[in-house]
């Protein structure tokens, strides 16, 4: 083990370094930054929301 980790994230699927964790799921920091000024009327908003739906449903199945 060296260096920084690199992870998966959840919602576009690239490996990132930099990022957060939710619910022990990697969400980079392109998309989290995005999550945060995406409008909750914005169809892409809706997207997101889905996506963190199933990694609830994975960790609570
Ligand atoms: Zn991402």
């Amino acid at each position: 083990m060296d260096g920084q980790d690199v992870e998966k994230c959840i919602i576009c699927g690239e490996h990132k370094q930099d990022g957060i964790v939710i619910v022990s799921e990697f969400i980079c920091d392109a998309c989290e930054a995005e999550m945060v000024h995406t409008d909750v009327k914005d169809d892409k908003y809706h997207f997101f929301i889905h996506q963190m739906k199933q990694i609830w449903l994975q960790n609570n199945a």
